[in-house]
């Protein structure tokens, strides 16, 4: 009895605790799947925040590029203005049928198609006339004015003189019912603008104009970038804005362009509530079914033992899995890669065929995760992974070893497409365009270095193709190269000549030698460019263009760009103080410039070497002032405050705008060599001298023809009026002695001919 009560009570206390159990384990269960719930809540909030971050981001960059867009027409329209006053001031007795010639021959109705009319206005207009070049005949009924220093032509809208430069007339009419936009330039006979008002009227010869439709205008900047309004306002005097697009919008971004112009772009983006986007839904859906579905998974776990057991081993596998896969592309992770490379050697060791690796790099990926943020990153590289997948085999492997490097290892059976032809198709399917977001469409290419072989080991066959991908970065990026051996010491002698060089300069291996540049009427030397030279121990003398992008990418050339202009300056001064007035040039590198405390260097050359600013120029090529250029504007107006001179090396090789060359503080172009003497020096880069020449007069910046070589050469920078010139014909790059022997013999003489350059000539 006793007995039986002790077991009921036993059954009741294992009853009880089995209820106990079960409702702890229920609670646990809720718990997890409210707490589920919270953080789906919270992931879907997160996601709609970047999603509204993302689609404002999108609308920024787009309204940046219709900025740009219409800075670039409006600057387009500035450098046509500079064109036609430097017309008139070429031919300042011309007729309206030359002018007339003169617009049919730049075909400016054709390429700028936003052009209503463009005028060149003689001087001293009688009232009521106005003899204007009109387009597509409209509009005629111009007339003048007189405005406090000039008459100008105009109809009967608003017209100011513009807040920047008394030269320059910005106006925005609406006449006849066309509204149009417009710009006059006073064109002088002399190069610079008179100072006084009186002085201008003296010196005046006419007025270049042009008059623009808005319309076409905006419509051009607002091309591929549809949903955005685009609007633009004048200010001067009057407001007077005009429009295209739609406006309806919750964003806006606002500019200045030129002058007195502000553009503003509208447009739409999504806002940050969960329920206005469709993956923050997503998340929260699928986040709370997760949550439900882990919260049951947990109690029946704890109710059933073999269940348990089931779902120990599924993760076990999934373990497994995670260890040798690449967790965002579930592509084979490196520990694979290298254990398959190993496995494919092995068996080419056996007697089979060679193994086969592409190392695949994206170009310009970090772009990409800079403008866009790492989750648009990583989905870029889930699409890539993926595409890659379903490009190869069954039997071949790909992976992803790092960033965004893929290695794809083909399978050498033989029977498959060659390693070239992969590579082609890998190329052609990664430059399919990418939507990221949903709406943000990315294009970008890759690169990639193929490397086959069989007698080595699995990271000397990696190392091949990660030499050959090198390559094909540095040939342009965009395609395929196959490793060969010559590479490897092509990179060992780069490699070798770049610690070379970081001992040059404590070796006294680095000299300098000096170009005079001259005045092409009387031909007298005007300054001197001094060129760095590298002699070499075992190589013997290395030219510049091997050894200064060499030291560009090392870094090395800041060092050797301070000790080049330290040199050249003191070697200025000590002309200077015997009694030769000659100024000195002085290459610069863009990575020099980019240095924070490049101004301050050139302030302490110049101070130690006793120099005065304005005997000192810099030369920067057109092509790094093209990097960065409100950068290099801000740098340039420092330098030019420093009173130091400017000019643009290599001019006409770069895609400067001329109207950005306005707003800089430079003193010379320097005609690259390629239009005077190149092989390209005939026929139309004659005429692109003539019009750079002129151009040049226009922004009163003195031109430089380089690399003249013989006296045609000279003859047709002559006839061009340009300035200046340099080259071998005139003197060649000598030691400072034999320079300053010529400076001592020729003042004003024809200049001798050193010949001493010491680099070969052909
Ligand atoms: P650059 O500044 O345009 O210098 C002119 C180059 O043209 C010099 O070559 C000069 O020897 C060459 N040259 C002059 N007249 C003629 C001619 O009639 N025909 C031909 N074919 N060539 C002519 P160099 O000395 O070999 O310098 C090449 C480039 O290396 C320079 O071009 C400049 O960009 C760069 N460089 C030279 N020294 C320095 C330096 O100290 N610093 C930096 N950053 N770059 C330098
Ligand atoms: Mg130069
Ligand atoms: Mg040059």
């Amino acid at each position: 009895m006793e007995h039986q009560e002790g077991e009921r009570g036993t059954r009741t206390r294992v009853r009880e605790a089995d209820g106990q159990r079960l409702r702890s384990l229920a609670l646990a269960a809720l718990l997890l799947a409210l707490t589920g719930i919270g953080v789906s809540v919270a992931a879907a909030a997160r996601t709609a925040e970047n999603a509204a971050a993302r689609s404002r981001g999108a609308f920024k960059l787009a309204a940046m590029q219709a900025q740009a867009n219409l800075g670039l027409e409006v600057q387009r329209d500035t450098d046509l203005l500079a064109g036609i006053a430097a017309f008139i001031q070429e031919s300042p007795r011309y007729r309206p049928a030359e002018f007339r010639r003169w617009a049919a021959d730049t075909r400016a109705v054709a390429r700028y198609p936003e052009l209503i009319a463009m005028a060149a206005t003689e001087s001293a207009p009688r009232p009521g006339t106005c003899p204007v070049t009109t387009l597509a005949g409209q509009p005629t009924a111009m007339r003048y004015a007189t405005l406090a220093q000039h008459s100008i032509c105009h109809g009967k809208g608003v017209v100011a003189l513009s807040t920047q430069d008394p030269n320059i007339v910005d106006f925005g009419l609406s006449l006849g019912g066309i509204r149009f936009l417009g710009q006059s330039v006073a064109v002088y006979r002399t190069a610079t603008p008179p100072a006084t008002a009186a002085g201008r009227r003296r010196a005046f010869i006419g007025w270049a104009t042009i008059a623009v439709d808005p319309a076409t205008l905006l419509g051009e900047a607002r091309r591929n970038l549809a949903g955005l309004g685009l609007a633009l306002t004048t200010t001067i005097d009057r407001r007077l804005t005009f429009t295209s697009g739609t406006l309806a919008h919750n964003a806006v971004w606002r500019a200045r362009l030129a002058g007195d112009l502000t553009e503003t772009v509208t447009g739409t983006v999504q806002g940050s509530s969960i329920f206005a986007d469709g993956s923050a839904l997503a998340a929260l859906a699928g986040g709370s079914v997760v949550s439900v579905l882990l919260a049951l998974t947990l109690f029946l776990l704890g109710t059933g033992r073999a269940r348990a057991m089931r779902i120990v081993a599924d993760k076990t596998g999934e373990l497994a899995f995670h260890a040798l896969h690449d967790s965002l592309t579930g592509l084979a992770n490196r520990v694979l890669v290298m254990d398959r490379i190993g496995h494919a050697l092995a068996r080419c060791g056996r007697g089979g065929p060679p193994v086969a690796v592409l190392f695949v790099d994206l170009d310009g990926f970090k772009n990409v995760n800079d403008t866009f943020g790492h989750s648009a990153g990583d989905e870029l590289l889930r699409t890539v992974g993926a595409r890659l997948d379903r490009l190869i085999r069954d039997t071949d492997t790909v992976g992803r070893i790092g960033g965004d490097e893929f290695v794809v290892v083909l399978e050498p059976d033989g029977g498959g497409p060659g390693p070239e032809l992969v590579a082609a198709r890998v190329l052609a399917t990664l430059a399919q365009p990418v939507t990221l977001a949903g709406d943000i469409e990315v294009r970008l290419t890759a690169s990639i270095g193929i490397a086959v072989g069989c007698n080595l080991d699995t990271e000397e066959l990696l190392r091949d193709a990660d030499l050959a991908l090198y390559a094909a970065k540095r040939a342009g990026k965009s395609r395929y190269v196959v490793f060969e051996d010559a590479m490897q010491a092509a990179i060992a002698d780069r490699l070798g000549l770049e610690l070379d060089l970081g001992r040059a300069l404590d070796h006294n291996q680095l000299y300098l030698v000096y170009q005079p540049t001259f005045r092409l009427d009387g031909l007298q030397v005007s300054a001197v460019e001094a060129l760095v030279r590298w002699q070499h121990p075992t190589r013997g003398l290395v030219a510049p263009d091997v050894f200064i992008p060499i030291a560009e990418e090392s870094g090395l050339i800041l060092e050797i760009g301070r000790w080049v202009a330290a040199q050249a300056c003191m070697q200025a001064a000590a002309w200077r103080s015997r009694g030769l007035e000659i100024s000195i040039a002085v290459n610069i590198s863009g990575r020099q410039l980019d240095e924070p405390g490049f101004v301050q260097d050139v302030r302490a050359i110049l101070g130690s070497a006793g120099l005065e600013p304005a005997a000192l120029t810099l030369e920067i090529t057109e092509t790094s002032l093209m990097r960065d250029p409100e950068q290099v504007a801000v740098r340039l107006h420092e330098l030019r405050d420093l009173g130091v001179r400017i000019a643009i090396d290599d001019f006409g090789t770069g895609y400067s705008s001329l109207a950005y060359l306005r707003e800089l503080p430079v003193d010379a172009l320097k005609i690259d060599r390629s239009f005077v003497s190149g092989p390209a020096s005939s026929g139309d880069s004659a005429a692109l001298v003539n019009t750079l020449v002129a151009l040049g007069r226009t922004l009163q910046i003195e031109t430089l023809g380089e690399g003249i070589e013989d006296e045609s050469q000279l003859q047709r920078l002559l006839d061009a009026n340009c300035e200046l010139g340099q080259g071998f014909l005139l003197a060649r790059p000598a030691p400072a002695e034999q320079i300053e022997a010529l400076l001592v013999g020729s003042a004003g003489t024809e200049p001798v001919d050193p010949n001493e350059d010491g680099i070969p000539t052909s």
